[in-house]
């Protein structure tokens, strides 16, 4: 059953595009756990996004989920892929990547007009409070929303296997 609940059992990476995609479901306690793949660049394809920039999206969008009146209670962790072309967001429960599309749109429109001081870049709150750049974090957010809104992508590519006459399986990518 387990194995059922795994949807990026086959993904292939090759195929990614920007878009909101479910990771994993785990249980915890019989409850549900979400992760969620919130793919912002198109991997091995097009440049990643700027570490310092990454940092400052992981500060104001995690910022932002945890004040989101209606999904403050649910938002476990947010946080950047080392990958830089994407961020992890794990939610209690089992939303779909539909349900949490309004939250990504307002989390990233508000990043991409965000004005202020990155909240927590400060010696005291951060490991490493220099390394953030807010003009190239409101680029990606700008167009990660209009990428959103534009082409939204819910379900990730499948690698689809062959049969070859000798019978070995392999992925076709
Ligand atoms: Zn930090």
């Amino acid at each position: 059953m387990a194995d059922k609940l795994i949807p990026s059992f086959q993904v292939d990476h090759t195929r990614i595009v920007p878009g909101i995609y479910e990771s994993r479901l785990d249980t915890l306690c019989e409850e549900f756990v979400t992760t969620f793949d919130i793919r912002m660049k198109y991997p091995n394809i097009e440049p990643v996004i700027h570490p310092n920039a990454m940092h400052t999206i992981e500060h104001v969008v995690a910022t932002f989920l945890r004040n989101d009146e209606e999904w403050k209670d649910r938002i476990i962790y947010w946080g950047p892929m080392g990958c830089l072309t994407g961020s992890y967001l794990i939610v209690k429960g089992h939303p779909t990547p539909q349900d949490i599309y309004p939250l990504m749109i307002r989390a990233f429109e508000h990043l991409s007009e965000y004005d202020g001081p990155v909240p927590g870049a400060t010696a005291e709150n951060c490991g490493n409070y220099l390394l953030h750049d807010l003009s190239i974090a409101r680029y990606e957010a700008k167009q990660y929303v209009t990428r959103l809104k534009e082409n939204p992508c819910f379900e990730y590519p499948v690698a689809e296997r062959i049969q070859t006459e000798k019978g070995m399986t392999f992925f076709d990518s």
